[in-house]
């Protein structure tokens, strides 16, 4: 058995990025930037006014109240045509370039408007007040977002924003995900006895797509030697081939030997991690192979711990891992496995502190349990019992950022 950081390390050194491609921007969310994106002009790229009011000189107000008189008006969108010179200012909107001459922008809610073209200025205002100045956020040429970035909806504006509109991102990893096990069913289907509806393939093929890959399901195959190799063969042209269930130790677990006969070479069979120990990780030819655990939620924590980094480091994502946050134990959690232990719990962020409140779960079969769970509390292999009030490491899912403003 390895160790969970020994089995992650192995993944990535495994998973090289894939070659770039360029993407139109409006296709280019969650993907991966394959190369540092820069500047190709100053930000702002002209003194830029950040409030409607007058521009003017700062020295002309410093004792205010002032009367200066109104030269003209700029509009966003406008080149000033005018400067301000002494005792003169200009009206100016949000947006609009700052005329020369001028240093400061007075807010209107300060100004009142007199006859024969003066303005009344009420109160002093800082010489570089309201004004962004040309290049004060990015300089021409910085490094606005760096290789490794992937692209959110700010990261979607700053592209944008500089004109990159076919940022070049890493390809987007193909993978075939096959469910086998005599006992599963399609979903649509109503099981006989003793049989049971496949949730892996829904929610391991969702979690490959929220990572960003393209998933091609192979469906359901038997444990049946021949009708395994057939299906297992369909995913040597994916990029990765995701297989669930069969590679723990029961007569008809047959994943591991079809593949070995069908040229795969493993890295681990086995690692020690709870919920989920049986995990394959290999290789045949050009293609990555997990075998997850059949079991629902074994399949999903090992499907997010290991999966989802190979397939973010192929996107080359920098760093593919998500963070671990230290949580408040609000119940105690205990791990008399051995291995590193992952519990099901709701970890709401409560007047700066994290709480976690460990879910009743019966196991790595228990996949209503799971989906109640927002983290996982980690127990390292060592640590046998946390009591409450001691904190632990927490993976922190998705569903974390969907807080229902429930006490915790
Ligand atoms: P296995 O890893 O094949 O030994 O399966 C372990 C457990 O997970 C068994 O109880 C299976 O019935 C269950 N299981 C296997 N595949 C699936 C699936 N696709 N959906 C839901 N449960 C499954
Ligand atoms: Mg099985």
């Amino acid at each position: 058995m390895v160790t969970v950081e020994d089995a992650l390390a192995v993944v990535l050194r495994e998973s090289l990025p894939l070659p770039a491609e360029e993407v139109a921007l409006a296709d280019a969310l969650q993907r991966v930037l394959a190369e540092d994106v820069h500047a190709d002009a100053d930000l702002p790229p002209f003194d830029r006014a950040a409030m409607d009011g007058y521009a003017l000189r700062a020295e002309d107000v410093a004792l205010a109240p002032a009367r200066l008189s109104v030269v003209g008006g700029v509009r966003a969108g406008e080149w000033p045509a005018m400067t301000v010179g002494p005792h003169q200012a200009v009206r100016i909107m949000t947006g609009a370039p700052v005329p020369g001459g001028a240093n400061a922008v007075q807010p209107v809610e300060t100004t009142r408007t007199l006859a024969d073209g003066l303005v009344e200025i009420a109160g002093a205002v800082a010489p570089g007040a309201n004004v962004a100045p040309r290049g004060c956020e990015v300089r021409r040429g910085d490094v606005v977002l760096p290789r490794g970035r992937r692209l959110d909806p700010a990261a979607l504006a700053v592209l944008a924003s500089v004109g990159c509109v076919r940022p070049r991102v890493g390809r987007r990893p193909r993978v075939a995900v096959l469910v086998t096990g005599d006992e599963v069913v399609d979903a649509a289907s109503t099981p006989a006895p003793a049989q049971i509806r496949n949730s892996n393939g829904p929610a391991v093929a969702a979690q490959l797509r929220l990572a960003g890959a393209e998933v091609a399901t192979l469906g359901l195959a038997p444990d049946r030697r021949e009708a395994l190799a057939a299906a297992l063969a369909r995913g040597f042209d994916a990029d990765v081939l995701v297989v669930s269930g069969g590679v723990s130790a029961g007569d008809y677990d047959l994943v591991e030997p079809v593949l070995l006969e069908a040229g795969a070479s493993f890295f681990f069979t086995r690692v020690a991690i709870k919920p989920g120990a049986p995990l394959v990780f290999g290789r045949r030819g050009a293609t990555l192979v997990f075998g997850l655990p059949g079991n629902p939620v074994s399949a999903q924590v090992t499907s997010e711990l290991f999966v989802r980094p190979c397939l973010l480091r192929l996107q080359g994502a920098l760093p593919p891992l998500r963070p671990r946050a230290t949580v408040e134990l609000l119940a105690p959690v205990g791990n008399r496995s051995g291995r590193t232990s992952h519990a099901p719990a709701l970890v709401r962020a409560r007047e700066g502190r994290l709480l976690a409140r460990p879910l009743r779960s019966l196991g790595s079969g228990d996949l209503v349990a799971h989906a109640r769970a927002n983290a996982l509390v980690v127990m390292e292999a060592g640590r046998s019992h946390a009591a409450a009030g001691e904190t632990a490491p927490a993976l922190l899912l998705d569903s974390f950022l969907e807080d229902d403003g429930e006490p915790p």
